[in-house]
């Protein structure tokens, strides 16, 4: 009954449609229905537009007909032939069936199986002519006629009077297919949903951009993604550098610079604050600092300066190694926005971070007669009406800071720690706290210039290029279990010196009860192996106060080895830590394995980070290992990040509210990447509006989910 029903609703529902548009449910479209609609949901498929943008990993070169006696043993084949039998056997032994198919051309005999697929035999009759792809064996042909070829559960098609194939005679593409679909059905379906629908496919792109830069028409590219008709060339297919993929890459690469530029047009558009940079503050501060700046540090607080006192709003991106010094620029341009009397904050990706942040700028400033509040989401009594009242100078917190409550009485600066953990669109929510202040985003991340463009691309950027001097380089060994006995003997000899140890636990199945449990039995563990000594736990249940007492004690001296989970991962400062034991290194990422090194090698004395594999792993962990034993160098590190991870995940775009992407590759595309940046930059600037382009003006907005904020007209 139902079901019923919801067929007639459906028909009534496609009646009302009399178009078709890119937001029509992929339900209506014929082939597709309510149920089956639900399995392409499942390969991120929503709507029409999804459907048509849906697009084969990979493609087979089927167009090559051969004659059956030119057949390659083991190379993948098509060809047509006549029917000449068609049965199904079943075998004696195990009863599978088999549906056997002999096709004759006039050079030879193939022999086809199909394993337990007997309904086939009703699709074929002597006489009739097929076309089929699929790799070849050879045989033994029955009665001593020598040998022959066969092919099993190849792809097949029937040649009726349509000479347009779908699966073979043709370059073929391949979808991922889902449950529910096989791979065939799948491009049954997408062959007709193109055929009917990428009509509605609307070229937003500029003429002139499309003209100078060689592209398809859209609705073009979209059908030779599809089905190659034009341009066969399976093995630049495979590559994703035909013309098709390259429009399509090109369209990706543009939507993302394009919302990059007009939000960079925008502040530019709009008038900042002119800081006074006095140094009122900023050298009582540097009198107290018990080192020397880099000359990297004093360069970039140059910089910094520099835009403080420009009268629009900055955006810069801090670009610099773990453990180089990022905090202390950060403290020293907020005290610069504070001595021109304004408000400034510091907001960090994890509690722990910004407790830490929080406890060393205190004591930092303490004698400055500046105030500092924190908030976190454990914060309980949040300082607000100091904070709106403009008694509370410097806040530091995680994104609770963002949270409506807290309002500011005039944030002058904004700085975000760690920005790769955090995207464009919280930095915007962090802008909007106060009248366009100048953000300064910080992070450890190393990349290429060029590709630090892409995902900071509205942003200037500073470098700092060197580490404090006098840090000795870190050991950094790989240990399997049975060599336990030489970690534990380096750690006391460690501890003799009064050195103290980190010991960081990995996440498990992202369940923290079960990471908890590792860690809490890693603990115990240690504490019988060295009774003498004060261990303790820390991870992300303790309550915040609570944990500032263990990090501090950590930090004091008073504990001597600190259990964690990866609460600690980012940003904690403790210069005596010696040793860095990561249990089960193998399940942890290069960023993460990198950063975690970072905190120790702070202080002058040797450091050691002792990384723990249990075998068996994979080759990608192993030659994680293998590069952090080879180098020290977070550009080296994340260059093979990017190679093991692919850059989808390396950037993880979709996380930052930025668009994804789906077919562009960062390094191998990156001249594209060029052109459609220069593009974009280009467009914004003649028509930050884009009031000429109310196509291009749709497709962005909806590329970004809304999340951009366009100059308003
Ligand atoms: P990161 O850039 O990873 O955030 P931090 O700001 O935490 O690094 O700094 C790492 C350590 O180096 C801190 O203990 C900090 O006090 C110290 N430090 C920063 N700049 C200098 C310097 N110029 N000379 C010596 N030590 C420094
Ligand atoms: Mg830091």
């Amino acid at each position: 009954m139902s079901n019923s029903i919801q067929k007639q609703s459906v028909i009534h529902r496609l009646s009302r449609i009399s178009n078709y548009t890119a937001d029509t449910s992929v339900q209506y479209v014929k082939g597709v229905g309510p149920k089956r609609s639900l399995l392409l949901e499942r390969l991120g498929i929503k709507t029409l537009e999804d459907i048509l943008y849906y697009f084969p990993w990979r493609y087979e070169d089927r167009k090559n007909l051969k004659k059956i006696k030119d057949l390659t043993c083991g190379n993948l084949e098509t060809i047509i032939g006549e029917v000449v039998s068609a049965a199904v056997i079943t075998t004696p032994k195990k009863r599978m069936k088999i549906f056997e198919l002999s096709i004759r051309d006039d050079t030879g005999v193939l022999k086809c199986r199909w394993f337990n697929q007997p309904y086939l035999e009703k699709y074929f009759t002597k006489g009739q002519k097929v076309i089929l792809s699929g790799v070849v064996k050879g045989s033994r042909l029955s009665m001593g006629f020598g040998f022959g070829f066969e092919m099993e559960n190849p792809d097949f098609e029937r040649l009726e009077n349509d000479d347009r194939f779908i699966h073979t005679g043709r370059i073929v593409p391949v979808y991922r297919a889902t449950e529910g679909f096989t791979p065939k059905q799948l491009r049954t379906l997408m062959f007709n949903t193109i055929n009917s629908h990428s009509g509605i496919i609307k070229d937003f792109m500029p003429g002139d951009i499309l003209q100078k830069n060689n592209l398809l028409p859209l609705q073009n590219a979209v059908n030779e993604a599809h089905f190659p008709e034009n341009f066969t060339d399976a093995v630049a297919l495979n590559k994703g550098v035909s013309p098709a993929h390259r429009r399509l890459i090109f369209d990706e690469f543009f939507l993302l610079e394009l919302g990059l530029a007009l939000t960079k047009k925008k502040e530019v558009l709009e008038k900042g604050i002119s800081f006074k940079c006095e140094g009122l503050l900023v050298n009582k501060f540097l009198k107290r600092l018990p080192f020397e700046l880099t000359r990297s540090q004093k360069r970039v607080i140059e910089e910094i300066r520099h835009d403080m006192q420009m009268p629009l709003p900055m955006n810069r991106l801090l670009h610099g190694d773990v453990g180089c010094g990022k905090t202390v620029i950060a403290l020293i341009s907020m005290l610069t926005a504070v001595e021109s009397g304004y408000q400034a904050c510091l907001m960090a990706p994890t509690e722990v971070l910004a407790e830490q942040h929080f406890i060393n700028v205190h004591k930092m400033i303490e004698a400055l007669e500046v105030n500092v509040a924190l908030i976190t989401s454990s914060s309980k009594a949040i300082p607000l009406d100091e904070i709106s009242g403009g008694g509370v100078q410097i806040v530091i917190g995680t994104h609770s800071l963002i949270q409506e409550r807290v309002i500011f009485k005039n944030l002058g600066l904004a700085v975000i720690d760690e920005q790769h953990k955090f995207g464009v669109v919280q930095r915007a929510s962090l802008r909007k706290k106060g009248f366009n202040p100048d953000i300064i985003v910080m992070t450890a991340t190393p990349i290429p210039r060029t590709l630090a463009m892409t995902l900071y691309g509205d942003l200037d950027i500073s470098v700092i290029d060197e580490l404090p001097s006098g840090r000795k380089p870190i050991v950094t060994k790989v240990f399997f279990p049975a060599q336990k006995e030489h970690v534990y003997s380096l750690m006391n000899s460690e501890l003799a010196k009064g050195r103290q140890i980190y010991i960081v636990y990995p996440l498990i199945e992202e369940s923290e009860k079960l990471d908890l449990k590792c860690a809490e039995e890693g603990a115990e563990a240690f504490r019988k192996i060295f009774p003498a000594k004060k261990i303790s736990l820390i991870h992300g249940r303790i309550k915040q106060e609570e944990r500032e007492n263990i990090m501090s004690s950590f930090k004091s001296g008073d504990i001597d080895m600190l259990v964690s989970t990866t609460v600690i991962e980012v940003g904690v400062d403790v210069p005596n830590a010696s040793i860095m034991l990561i249990v089960h290194a193998e399940r942890f990422g290069l960023a993460q394995l990198h950063q975690l090194r970072g905190r120790i090698g702070r202080g002058n004395h040797e450091s050691y980070c002792l990384l723990m594999a249990y075998p068996p792993f994979s080759e990608d962990a192993k030659r994680r290992l293998k590069v952090m034993e080879a180098t020290a160098d977070g550009f080296k590190i994340a260059e093979e990040d990017l190679s093991i991870r692919g850059p989808g995940e390396f950037f993880g775009t979709r996380q930052s509210g930025m668009p994804d992407l789906k077919m562009a590759n960062i390094i191998r595309d990156i001249s594209i990447l060029e052109a459609s940046r220069r593009e974009a930059f280009a467009l914004a600037d003649a028509d930050p509006y884009l009031r000429n382009y109310p196509l291009l003006k749709e497709r962005l907005q909806k590329k970004w989910m809304g999340k951009l904020e366009l100059v308003k007209s």
